[in-house]
Parts: structure tokens; sequence; C-alpha cells
């Protein structure tokens, strides 16, 4: 019975996000001097690829294939792609097939992303950049094969981000903070918030490629959503700086929480900032989104981070 192999093997996973999701408290002289408590959802120890973010975004689409007798998905990214990784293990933990459409000719070394999104199964295709642009903008529906649009937005997508915040420790957050690409994430955070201010670290920059428009991208699958936006982008979507990878080190040794220089770094970054700014009031109660993208960081040049 594949179908209901195939919701079996989701409803593993869930748990599987029970056991291992934790809520780890900050403790800093900053958090202490604006009393403020600092709380951070470790999405990232789900899995080390399907982590953070990537899985709740993809289940209603795995499960909108299975729905439809689908025996496949397709979706895009670039070589380095959190979300191509992640759909790769989760559709094969579903029993499903999947195509990942990759932007860019075929490199002669594959990344650590695509040797691995490779040994989970699936069959990787390489477009041209014009060729790839011109795909995703008029979205290939195939008869058999379910479309997981680029980073998982829309509104399945954001339906399942917004599942994320059932696995905080407690409910009585003032501030949920997390990183956006696409928005799809903040989008869900925002209809699970209930009344927790959410704010959005943007880190691809005011020209971003994926949606143009951060704060509509996040309205048009949540219309009632009105995050605040900050910018992260340190010079560009995926670009690292000394001054960030020095932030990520150093919060790796005060913390024992490693980041990732894409998302989550320029997430924690942003939130210190706005601590030595006192931006925020006191007693406000921060929970920040640890939406994973890990295995990113093998793009960097070896001994960068300490970890
Ligand atoms: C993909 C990703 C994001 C961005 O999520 P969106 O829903 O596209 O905004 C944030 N953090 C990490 C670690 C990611 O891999």
């Amino acid at each position: 019975m594949p179908l209901s192999h195939s919701t079996d093997a989701l409803n593993w996973f869930h748990l599987l996000a029970r056991e291992k999701i934790i809520t780890q408290s900050i403790r800093s002289y900053i958090c202490e001097q604006n009393e403020i408590s600092w709380d951070i959802l470790r999405t990232d120890l789900i899995h080390p690829v399907c982590s953070g973010n990537k899985f709740f975004k993809l289940r209603y689409y795995l499960e909108e294939a299975i729905s439809h007798g689908h025996k496949a998905v397709h979706t895009y990214g670039g070589a380095w792609s959190n979300h191509i990784v992640a759909t790769a293990f989760a559709a094969q933990a579903c029993g499903l097939q999947s195509t990942g459409y990759i932007r860019g000719e075929e490199p002669a070394n594959w990344s650590q992303t695509l040797q691995d999104a490779r040994s989970y199964g699936m069959n990787l295709v390489f477009l041209t950049r014009a060729e790839f642009d011109q795909q995703v903008s008029s979205t290939l529906h195939l008869p058999t094969s379910t479309l997981i649009p680029m980073g998982g937005y829309g509104k399945p997508g954001a339906k399942g981000a917004s599942e994320i915040l059932h696995y905080a420790a407690h409910q009585n957050y003032t501030h949920i903070f997390c990183a956006a690409g696409t928005g799809t994430m903040a989008a869900g955070l925002c209809q699970s918030a209930g009344s927790a201010q959410v704010w959005v670290v943007n880190v691809v920059g005011n020209n971003n490629p994926l949606t143009n428009n951060l704060l509509t991208a996040i309205q048009s699958l949540t219309p009632n959503a009105t995050p605040t936006i900050l910018n992260a982008s340190f010079g560009g979507f995926a670009k690292s700086s000394p001054a960030l990878i020095d932030f990520i080190n150093r919060f790796y040794q005060q913390n024992s929480i490693p980041t990732d220089f894409v998302y989550t770094g320029r997430l924690m970054f942003a939130i210190e900032d706005l601590l030595h700014k006192k931006v925020l009031p006191k007693g406000s109660q921060i929970l920040a989104i640890h939406s994973g993208g890990l295995q990113g960081n093998n793009s960097l040049k070896s001994g960068l981070l300490g970890f």
C-alpha cells in the first residue's frame, strides 16, 4: 500500500521533529541589561539536511502529491540550495521520486549539496540561467508530478511553516524573529503568532530576485500580516563578510549554537544589534527561529568557521 506508506513517512517525520526540536535560552549580559529574554527554537536539530523550515514548508506539497496519486515532485534551486537537498530527502522518505532543476550549467565539480541531493535519489537537470528563469516564471506543470515552487513559496508552504510555533516551549512570546528569503516561513509565522509581533530579517536585500518586494510576497500569502522587516543583506544574498564570519564564530563560542552565513547568522546578528540599540521594550520575550541551513556553510572556504 504505497499511499498509507507515504502518509506514514510524513507522520514519522513529525515525530522526529517533536523529539529533536528544543527551545534554548541565550544567557548574555546584553539580555540582562535590557531585561529581555531571548530563546532560540532549534529546528536545525531535526535533521542535518532536511532541517529547519524546509521540512515544514514541504509538508503540504508532499501531501498534495500523495493525494493526487502523483509518483513524483519537481522543484527549482541553485547549486547550494537548502530547499533542493531537503526536497530530495523528504520526497524519498515519502516514497516519491524527485527532479531538481538547477540554475546554471552543470559544474565540473558538483557541490556537496548536489551530491547529497543525488544520493537521496533526486534527478538533477541543469538549465542555463535564461532557461531557468523562463521555466520558473512560466511554472512547468507536468501531468504526473507535483510542482513545488522555488523555495516552497506558496500557500501550502506557509501553512506548513505556521506549524513551527507548535514546537516552542511556551506561547507567551512578545516577538517572533525569523530570517526570510522568499518570505514563505514569515507568512506562516504571521498566521500562528497570535499577539506576538513578527520581525523578519530580509537576507536578500532590496533588490530581492526571489520576491521583488518581501512585504508584498508575505502579504500575498497572509493578507492581514503586518510584520516588521529589517535588512541584513551584508552586501547581497549568500555573500559572506569578515564581520559576519566573526559574529558567527563568537555566537558559537558563547552559546554553542552553530548558525549559517546565509540566513540564521544574519538573523542573530540583527537581533543582537537591536539589543545594543535598545530598540525593544523591557520585558520583551523574544523567540528566534533557528531555521537550519547549516549545510550551506559547506560552500565557504574551509577553516573560516570554528565548528
Ligand atoms: C530557506 C531558508 C530560509 C528562508 O525561508 P523563506 O521561507 O524562503 O523565507 C531561512 N532560513 C534558512 C536556514 C533557510 O534554509
